[in-house]
């Protein structure tokens, strides 16, 4: 990376790469998580839960780009086998089993709910520290946010139907 904006980072790079390669590999599997529940599911209101779904799937492949271009500024690599993916994570992998809707829906909720407290982690590192990538993440935090919400609202759809 440019070597003024590498010593405006106030954090351990290597470090902080390490933890935005985890989030990496956290979207990746968040990504599979959605897509494959949208193949996968049934029951009532499907049809809107899928297009929620694909959305969500469409968002958390466009925060592994971010974090990959982050990762990439700072001098990193980012992580190069899909192997990686269930190794580094934090969040983990939730493989839908049972595929209902409100089953398949509560296990993504989880996952909004783990990515949105490792992210709110990463804002306090980066905080006053890192800026650009603070900013990254806030952006990041702000759609697992709506993501939460969204899910949820749908489950209350479905519960009161
Ligand atoms: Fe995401
Ligand atoms: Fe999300
Ligand atoms: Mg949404």
């Amino acid at each position: 990376m440019g070597t003024i904006g590498q010593k405006i980072v106030g954090l351990d790079v290597e470090e902080l790469i390490k933890s935005l390669n985890e989030a990496l590999a956290d979207e990746w599997l968040a990504y599979y998580q959605y897509w494959i529940g949208a193949k996968v599911i049934k029951g009532v209101m499907k049809d809107a839960v899928i297009t929620e779904l694909n959305q969500h799937a469409a968002d958390e492949l466009r925060h592994a780009g971010m974090l990959a271009d982050r990762i990439i500024q700072l001098g990193g690599i980012p992580l190069l086998d899909p192997k990686e993916w269930t190794e580094k994570s934090g969040c983990g992998y939730n493989a839908p089993k049972d595929f209902n809707v409100l089953k398949i829906l509560a296990q993504n909720i989880k996952g909004e709910q783990c990515a949105i407290q490792s992210y709110q982690k990463l804002v306090e590192k980066t905080k006053d520290k890192d800026i650009v990538t603070y900013n990254i993440i806030v952006q990041i935090l702000t759609d697992e946010v709506e993501h939460e919400e969204d899910l949820q609202a749908l489950e209350e759809d479905l519960k009161t139907k």
